[in-house]
């Protein structure tokens, strides 16, 4: 369903820039829910971009480990680690084999990606403008945007957008719905183009655009710039309607219908007095129930009747009132 990408040209076009195979493992870490690197994990990436990555902020130290692999008695195992409260520095587990066995303090460490520093180092390299924010806790950043010819375009940080909820989860984000040329950012796996259907997103991954160049993060610009212009082209000709088949900006979630549908069986309407609740008609609820998108306004208007913000309605709530 999800597809990996991997870099392309990028290294090539930049000379200066290497691949970077520590920096693959941060990405793949990073598409992996709940992930930990282990300091024995750590240990083995190539030194010099390890201390790089470390150093940019690219991973952050988390809870400690309470458990590790006894490879000492020649039958791996794994054990509990015991810290004396008495001598809490000086942690130990026990081997069945050979006993009591001390750990070194920095053996217990366990690391995961920064995606907050990230963003920020993101935005730096590619010095963008407009605002920068998290917009879900954890898994959606607005990094900036760029200007280009005619308009500009906008940078997105996805956590988890192969995770179950992933794409869901984007439909639900209102900022992003909003953005006119919106390009995509994640780790290193992308959906397929069958689970995107007709979103008109552009989403590239930091395996094919992003390096260690000189102990920074370097980003190829040429590869987004040209994500960003195909998406402002995109939206330009829905707006301007040459492209007849081509729906006028919408918004909507599948959540939203259940609700308004539930809505309407609560309350006891029919589709057009529904409708007309918002100054619309019958034949617009049922156009919202069959594609699950409307305008903009006429949609905030819907939202405002039910007693619901925008960003309520999207994610399928109700009014205290109305649930059941
Ligand atoms: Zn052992």
């Amino acid at each position: 369903m999800c597809q990996s990408t991997s870099r392309s040209g990028a290294a090539s076009r930049n000379g200066r820039s290497k691949v970077s195979e520590a920096l693959d493992l941060v990405w793949r870490r990073a598409d992996v829910q709940g992930h930990v690197i282990s300091q024995a994990e750590l240990a083995v990436w190539p030194s010099g971009d390890r201390e790089t990555i470390i150093d940019l902020g690219l991973i952050r130290r988390t809870t400690d480990a309470t458990a590790l692999i006894c490879e000492d008695c020649g039958e791996p195992h794994s054990a509990e680690i015991v810290r004396d409260a008495r001598r809490p520095e000086l942690p130990y587990y026990l081997c069945p084999r050979i006993g009591r066995v001390p750990v070194a303090e920095e053996a217990t460490h366990q690391w995961e990606v920064d995606f907050d520093g990230l963003a920020a180092l993101i935005r730096k390299a590619l010095g963008l403008g407009g605002k920068a924010s998290m917009l879900t806790p954890s898994r959606i950043w607005l990094l900036g945007r760029q200007q280009h010819a005619g308009g500009f375009w906008e940078l997105f940080l996805v956590r988890g957008i192969c995770w179950p909820d992933g794409v869901g989860l984007l439909d639900q984000c209102l900022r992003l719905q909003q953005s006119p040329a919106p390009v995509l950012l994640a780790p290193r796996r992308v959906p397929s183009a069958e689970i995107l259907g007709k979103r008109s997103w552009a989403i590239r991954s930091l395996s094919e655009v992003a390096s260690i160049d000189e102990s920074k993060l370097a980003m190829d610009d040429q590869v987004l710039i040209a994500a960003g212009a195909t998406v402002l082209l995109g939206a330009s000709s829905s707006r301007s309607g040459s492209t007849a088949k081509r729906l006028p900006r919408s918004i909507g979630t599948p959540e939203a219908v259940a609700a308004a549908i539930k809505y309407m069986e609560s309350k006891g309407l029919t589709e057009t007095q529904f409708g007309n609740q918002f100054q619309s008609t019958d034949r617009t609820v049922r156009s919202f129930r069959k594609s699950g998108k409307m305008r903009r306004s006429t949609f905030e208007a819907m939202a405002k009747s039910m007693g619901l913000t925008i960003e309520e309605l999207l994610r399928g709530e109700l009014a205290k009132s109305d649930r059941r």
